[in-house]
């Protein structure tokens, strides 16, 4: 991959507060990959493609990555960041809302990795588990939301994004066919293996 490339992808994002996926959540997520050696990712959430982009280096020889975006202008941009790159046969962005696309999606993923609306993240979990290969990994950032998620303070505003991160959180961590660790990288990290 072309750093010089790469580099100037993620500075313009940061500089844009784009919320691309930490530096140390990334460590995570390699470590994972880098495992797992997928052939195809699902991701929930490209943005920019910042982290398809990352998670493109770790797939396997003729891998794939289906990644979901639904706004246009980042849309716009996630495609010349992939062209630039020349990650067009490794990188397909599905254009549109996740709730709409995910149904139409078939197939088995090796990693899932949601990271897009918080309020929606039980319905891309039943989403996932449905396209999910028996021994795949389900990867959910931001499930602990700036330390809203396991505080007991209810009256904030975003509180529809937090009591659906606690249902997610429950469902991952009470469902005797899953079993998952949460970790306190980045933004929260929900990592859910099958049983
Ligand atoms: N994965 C990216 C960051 C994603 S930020 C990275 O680490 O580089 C979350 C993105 O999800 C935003 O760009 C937002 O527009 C998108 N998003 C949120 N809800 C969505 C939905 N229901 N369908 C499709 N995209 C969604
Ligand atoms: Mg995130």
């Amino acid at each position: 991959m072309d750093l010089v490339i790469f580099n100037k992808i993620k500075k313009k994002a940061l500089e844009d507060h784009i919320p691309i996926i930490m530096d140390d959540t990334l460590e995570v997520v390699a470590k994972i990959l880098k495992e797992i050696k997928p052939t195809r990712i699902l991701e929930i959430g490209t943005a920019v493609g910042y982290s398809a982009i990352c998670f493109s280096e770790y797939l396997e020889k003729d891998g794939i990555i289906d990644t979901i975006e639904r706004d246009e202008e980042r849309l716009k941009e996630a495609k010349e960041n992939i062209k630039n790159l020349e990650l067009e046969d490794k990188i397909k962005i599905h254009s549109g809302d996740a709730v709409e696309i995910l149904p139409t999606l078939n197939g088995e993923y090796d990693i899932v990795f949601i990271d897009a609306a918080k309020g929606k993240y039980p319905f891309f979990l039943k989403e996932a588990q449905r396209l999910l290969k028996p021994q795949g990994v389900i990867i959910a950032d931001n499930v602990l939301y700036k330390g809203y998620v396991m505080s007991d303070y209810n009256k904030h505003k975003q509180r529809t994004a937090v009591r659906n991160l606690r249902e997610y959180i429950k469902e991952v961590t009470e469902n005797p066919n899953m079993e998952t660790e949460i970790l306190e990288v980045g933004d929260g990290l929900a990592i859910t293996k099958r049983r």
